[in-house]
C-alpha cells in the first residue's frame, strides 16, 4: 500500500522489506526502478509535473529523510519508517555480493565511480563491478549500449534529482538491467569523497543538518524543508 504525500505515493515498508523488494525485482525479468524521494524532492515534483510521473510511476518509492516521516504523520497516516536510499543501496549489494549479481555505477564527476567501485568490491566480496560511467553526458545512447553490453543485473544512476529519476523512466527498458535505483549524490560517498554523517546524526534523523554544516550552500535546497512541512499541513486542512 502506498501513502500519499503530496502527490507521491510511498510504500508502506520497512529498510529490510524494501531490501527484499528490491532483491525481488532484480530477479524479475523486465526493466524496475526504484525512487528515493526526500522532502526537496517532493517539492521539486509539485513544480514539474514530468518529475512528478517519473517518481509515482517508479516500482519502488522509499521514504529517504526524516522530513517525509513528519509528513506521513501530520496527514494522519504515518509510515513504518525512513529507508534511506544509503541504506537499501547497502542491503541490496549484500545481497547481490552473495548471489554473484553485477551492478554498474552511473554518476558524479570523472573518477569517483570508478574509485566507488574499487572500495565496494572490497567491502562486499563476490559482488561484481559491471563497469562505471560518469554522470556528465551528452548522449544517452553510448551510455546505454555500454550498461546493456557490460550485461549488468543492477544500475546505481546517481545524476541528481530529478534528472535521475526522468532518466531511469526514458532509459530503464534500453539499459537491459533488471533494477535501476536513483541515488542522488551516493558515489561521492562510497568513493569516500564526502563524508557520511557519524552515526549519532543518521540515528536522530539528523544528517541534513550534518551536510548543512558541510556544506553551508545547500540552505536554499533545504529551505524546501520547511516549505514540505507547510503545505503537508495545509492538505491536512483541505482533507479534513
Ligand atoms: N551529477 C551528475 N550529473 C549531473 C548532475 C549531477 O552526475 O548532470 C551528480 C553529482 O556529481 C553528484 C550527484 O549527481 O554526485 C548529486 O548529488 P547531490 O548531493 O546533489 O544529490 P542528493 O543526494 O542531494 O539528491
Amino acid at each position: 500500500m502506498r501513502i500519499e504525500i503530496l502527490g507521491v505515493g510511498f510504500d508502506n515498508i520497512t529498510a529490510e522489506q524494501a531490501v527484499s523488494e528490491g532483491v525481488r525485482l532484480m530477479n524479475t525479468p523486465g526493466a524496475h526502478y526504484a525512487v528515493t524521494p526526500n522532502p526537496e524532492i517532493v517539492e521539486v515534483c509539485r513544480a514539474d509535473p514530468e518529475a512528478m510521473e517519473a517518481v509515482r510511476n517508479a516500482d519502488l518509492v522509499l521514504a529517504d529523510g526524516i522530513g517525509i516521516i513528519y509528513g506521513a504523520k501530520i496527514l494522519g497516516t504515518p509510515l513504518k519508517g525512513r529507508v534511506t536510499g544509503i541504506g537499501f543501496a547497502q542491503g541490496l549489494m549484500a545481497q547481490m555480493a552473495q548471489n554473484g549479481k553485477s551492478l554498474f555505477l552511473l554518476g558524479a564527476k570523472p573518477g569517483v565511480a570508478e574509485k566507488a567501485g574499487e572500495r565496494l568490491r572490497r567491502q562486499y566480496p563476490g559482488l561484481r563491478i559491471a563497469g562505471v560511467h560518469d554522470g556528465y553526458f551528452q548522449e544517452d545512447g553510448p551510455v546505454l549500449e555500454e550498461i546493456r553490453a557490460s550485461g549488468a543485473d543492477v544500475v546505481f544512476v546517481c545524476l541528481g534529482a530529478p534528472k535521475q529519476e526522468k532518466w531511469m523512466r526514458a532509459n530503464g527498458e534500453a539499459s537491459g538491467a533488471r533494477l535501476l535505483v536513483g541515488l542522488g549524490g551516493c558515489l561521492d560517498v562510497f568513493s569516500g569523497e564526502v563524508q557520511r554523517a557519524p552515526e549519532v546524526f543518521q540515528r536522530l534523523g539528523l544528517e541534513w543538518l550534518h551536510r548543512l554544516a558541510k556544506h553551508p550552500s545547500r540552505i536554499g535546497r533545504m529551505m524546501k524543508l520547511p516549505l514540505f512541512l507547510l503545505h503537508t499541513a495545509g492538505e491536512k486542512r483541505r482533507r479534513k
